[in-house]
């Protein structure tokens, strides 16, 4: 694909001629757009130094636009009929997924649009080298065969157009376009010039050569410059030399407002936004800070990103899905917050508190009519706006998003859906990005619109995956203002030239490029067609004149490269080993403060002891009992902080939803069905007596009722099959713990789920006991239901852990004999706790008998009682006094279920 068999003239020459203006008769083709418009723009810089005024434009373009400029020229000509119609993007990805899907081998594709997008680039690569004819005759391996098989299916649906003529892509236009270069319909100049091309095609060349044959001179030039002063520079890591070469392009900046800055990134699509962070924080450290113009950056990326990571097309794809089947809580969540959509403004807040609510109450997945139906329940903050349009989309969705319809019923469709959102509605402005993303958006539903031609009718799912698959293949780049530091990717670099030059990634194993031919197409047919990314020779010998290209771009030029990544070594490429080494220290270049840096510098430090919140009666909460029940002395024993942010500034932490149930609705859950139960027996004389059937019955009864009460609160969780084995569960595992229970000596149930308030330290709380057995031996026994792990070493010692049940036995008026946790799990139906006396309760020890040293320290039952009242005291006090001290009791394990590190910023702690 190389080789330059066309005469050369100078790029002075070039520019004397292009002066001639249309008299003159020139056209310049270049490999693309950027550097049409580089080449443009220099041509302009040299009329105007040489004083002129005004000039005729030159006609400069991408050779791909020459192509389609010949075709247009035919289309509005006496040969339009014959014409095939030229396919958008959209429509050759839909005729490929649609060959791909009807063939035998689609089944064994994980996805259908990624092998179309794979056949569209062989498809392209076989045009370019005409290796179609040859192709056919060589199919060697599997690849190959499905490709050609597509390909067959492929052209006969583009034959098979309305259009005698059929259609035709642009990786065939040249082809289409060769027979028509001698009409006189045709625009054709009286001379054609490539300019900085690194590859010829054998498409390419085929055009040229009929471009010859009709008259037309061709000529070749490229850039002028000479080699300038050349460094090479050796980083330990990428990082290191992304900063250095930001770093490097702000410093020539200031020295030089008016020069013209190239950046060249190898694999700057999977770099770009670490490139665009460190390059911004160096070049314009303030920029992230509110209120600085997002538009003042002043370099240029030059690869854009896909259509759907722009966040006005990314949440308009998110309501689409809300409008279909079902979509997962984290993406609903995301549209709750949305800026672009009716009443996201005054509802911000209420919206934001919604999206928390939801999170303790939704499912993984979420429908439409689930999230109306959420957020209508009681508790949820209400965001009329949001239901109202809800509600007319859900209304749209029952007559308007379902059935086949065609591409372009369905463009009308989704935009009436968004419409009835208020998708971007009066109300919010845009800036200039968003406004012209707004503006691709548009292009792109209506080139959507325009599939009527080649796919046929589809359902609401399909039209919405095929939508969000062309934003995903569409890479877009606001326009903005001309800016002096172009950072560019290697093939936009060809041809550019600059007054600094630096080139960073040129390590051995990226420089050349590894060999990667194309796997639709033998390797042998790709080398004899000279595609360079098919052998080691074709890429090494493409690269180094990339490479000498780059040496001759611009007075000063920077190699560089990473020693290291990860645990691998790297070295310079070969390719740049003759160029002389160099130290980035010798460059002069100043350090300059990230912002970050200027503000730490600039800090007068001051250091506030901030552990103490207004006391508790100042603030007039000794009136009554404190909201937030024993959790206050439990999370003040933890940790008095997450008691403060917690019961004080009412904080909590997000939570997210989970399949199913969980922890906590399964304890909720089992607690209900043991509360209901004891509440109909009464005691232990009624359990013994129970027939196996009656209990099943009650016991099924009481499980309904919880159920019952649960779904209330959490609709989504408990439906269909999931419901009934959970019923089926719970009543095996009441009925488990009912037959333990009957061990006990006889007992009355004194209380069940019974509500007090206790008063320590100066904090009074509602509390609400699991349950209280009065005893056949006397003496009451207060049970506690665990279904998870429980120790008693958690009501021991200072701050326990567990002080609920201390709260109930201290606080009750009635003569307390024990305390205990009732665990109930599958085949762990156990109590644990301390009793006053001996075989109160199976398996429950005085303090005496307890193993560990800390119960033996309190030595006797009195001693606990007045140990747990000290401690409770304290505990109280501490709340009620404001201590807030940040002081997890046990410190990581505390921490790790918390929730509060965002406000309490324990882990910026640790680093003190
Ligand atoms: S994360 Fe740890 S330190 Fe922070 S509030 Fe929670 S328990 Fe206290």
């Amino acid at each position: 694909m190389s080789g330059e068999p066309y005469a050369a003239l100078s790029k002075a020459q070039l520019f004397a001629r292009l002066a001639e203006g249309l008299a003159g008769g020139v056209t310049v083709i270049t490999p693309n757009q950027r550097l049409a418009q580089s080449l443009e723009r220099e041509f302009d810089a040299a009329q105007a130094a040489q004083g002129r005024s005004a000039w005729e434009s030159a006609d400069i373009l991408s050779y791909s636009a020459f192509v389609q400029r010949c075709y247009e020229d035919a289309l509005y000509s006496e040969l339009a009929s014959a014409l095939p119609i030229l396919l958008t993007p959209a429509q050759e990805q839909s005729l490929w997924e649609d060959a791909i899907r009807a063939s035998k081998l689609a089944e064994t594709l994980l996805s259908a649009s990624s092998a179309a997008t794979q056949c569209r680039e062989a498809w392209q690569l076989a045009h370019a080298g005409c290796l179609m004819p040859r192709l056919k005759a060589a199919a060697a391996n599997e690849d190959a065969k499905a490709f050609l098989d597509w390909a067959a299916r492929y052209e006969r649906a583009c034959a098979r157009s309305s259009r005698k003529s059929g259609y035709i892509d642009a990786a065939r236009l040249p082809d289409a376009v060769i027979p028509l270069l001698a009409h006189q319909a045709l625009t054709k100049p009286k001379t054609l010039v490539r300019y900085g091309f690194d590859i010829m095609t054998a498409q390419q060349r085929a055009l040229l050569d009929a471009l010859e044959a009709v008259g037309i001179e061709v000529l070749a030039t490229g850039p002028a410059g000479d080699a300038g002063r050349c460094s090479r520079i050796a980083f330990t890591a990428e990082r290191d030399e992304m900063l250095a070469s930001a770093t490097w392009a702000r410093a020539r900046l200031e020295a030089n407002p008016q020069a013209h800055i190239g950046v060249v990134v190898p694999g700057l699509a999977q770099a770009r936004s670490t490139v665009k962070r460190i390059f911004a924080s160096i070049m314009q450290p303030d920029h992230s800070l509110p209120g600085v113009s997002k538009q003042t950056l002043p370099f240029n990326i030059s690869i854009g990103i896909s259509l759907n990571q722009y966040p006005l097309v990314h949440d308009a794809l998110l309501a689409l899905q809300l409008a279909g089947r079902e979509i997962e809580f984290n993406r609903a969540s995301r549209l709750l917050r949305s800026p672009f959509f009716a009443g996201s403004e005054a509802e911000m807040t209420a919206r934001a508190r919604l999206d928390a609510v939801l999170r303790a109450r939704a499912g993984t997945t979420l429908t439409l009519e689930a999230l109306l139906r959420l957020m209508d329940m009681r508790g949820a903050p209400r965001c009329p706006v949001l239901a109202e349009r809800l509600s007319q989309l859900a209304e749209f969705r029952k007559t308007n998003l379902f059935g086949a319809k065609r591409p372009s019923e369905w463009a009308k469709a989704i935009s009436a859906a968004l419409g009835l959102l208020g998708f971007l509605d009066k109300g919010r402005g845009l800036d200039s990005t968003e406004y012209q993303t707004l503006k691709k958006w548009h292009e792109v539903v209506a080139g959507f619109a325009a599939l009527d031609a080649v796919a046929g009718r589809m359902g609401y799912a399909d039209a919405c995956r095929r939508l969000a698959r062309v934003t995903a293949d569409t890479l877009f780049q606001p326009e903005a203002a001309d800016v002096p530091v172009q950072i560019l990717g290697v093939l936009e670099s060809a041809g550019l030239e600059f007054d600094h030059l630096w080139v960073m990634g040129l390590t051995d194993d990226a420089w050349p490029i590894p060999v990667r031919p194309n796997p639709f197409i033998p390797i042998k047919l790709q080398r004899e067609a000279g595609v360079p990314q098919a052998d080691a020779a074709g890429s090494i010998e493409l690269d180094r004149r990339i490479t000498a290209g780059w040496l001759a771009a611009a007075p000063e030029v920077v190699f560089s490269h990473p020693l290291r990544e990860g645990d691998r070594e790297l070295s310079a490429s070969p390719l740049i080993a003759a160029v002389p080494g160099a130290m980035f220290e010798d460059f002069g270049i100043p350090v300059y403060d990230k912002l970050r840096d200027a503000i730490h510098r600039a800090r007068r430090e001051e250091r506030i002891a901030d552990d103490k919140a207004p006391e508790l009666a100042r603030l007039g909460a000794d009136a009554g009992p404190h909201s937030g029940g024993t959790g206050i002395f439990r999370d003040q024993a933890a940790c008095p902080f997450r008691a403060f942010a917690a019961h004080r500034l009412g904080t909590e932490a997000l939570e997210t939803p989970q399949p199913g149930l969980n922890a906590r609705d399964r304890g909720t859950l089992l607690h209900s069905v043991l509360a209901a139960v004891w509440t109909a027996l009464g005691g232990k004389a009624a359990l013994d007596a129970i027939s196996t059937d009656d209990l099943a019955t009650l016991l099924a009864h009481c499980a309904d009722e919880a159920i019952g009460r649960l779904r209330r609160w959490k609709p989504e969780a408990l439906q269909g099959r999931f419901a009934e084995r959970e019923r089926s569960r719970l009543a095996a595992l009441a009925r488990d713990w009912l037959e333990f229970e009957k061990q006990r000596p006889v007992f009355e149930v004194a209380a069940v789920e019974e509500k007090r308030v206790v008063q320590f330290g100066g904090v009074a709380v509602n509390a609400k006991l699991d349950r209280m057995d009065k005893l056949g031996a006397g003496g009451h026994v207060i049970l506690d239901y665990k279904t998870g792990e429980a120790s008693v070493t958690a009501w021991l010692g200072t701050r326990p852990d567990e002080p609920q049940l201390p709260l109930y036995a201290i606080g009750s008026e009635k003569n307390i004999a024990a305390v205990a946790f009732a665990r109930v799990k599958t085949g762990e139906l156990e109590f644990k706790g301390i009793a006053r006396d001996k075989d109160l309760l199976p398996g429950v020890k005085t303090i005496g008998d307890q193993r560990s040293a800390l119960a033996k320290g309190y030595g006797s039952w009195e001693n606990l009682v007045e140990g747990w009242r000290r401690e409770l005291a304290a505990l109280g006090q501490g709340f009620a006094s404001g201590d807030a001290r940040v002081a997890p009791k046990h410190g990581d394990d505390t921490c790790q279920f918390c929730g509060m590190q965002p406000l309490c910023r324990i882990n910026e702690r640790s680093d003190e």
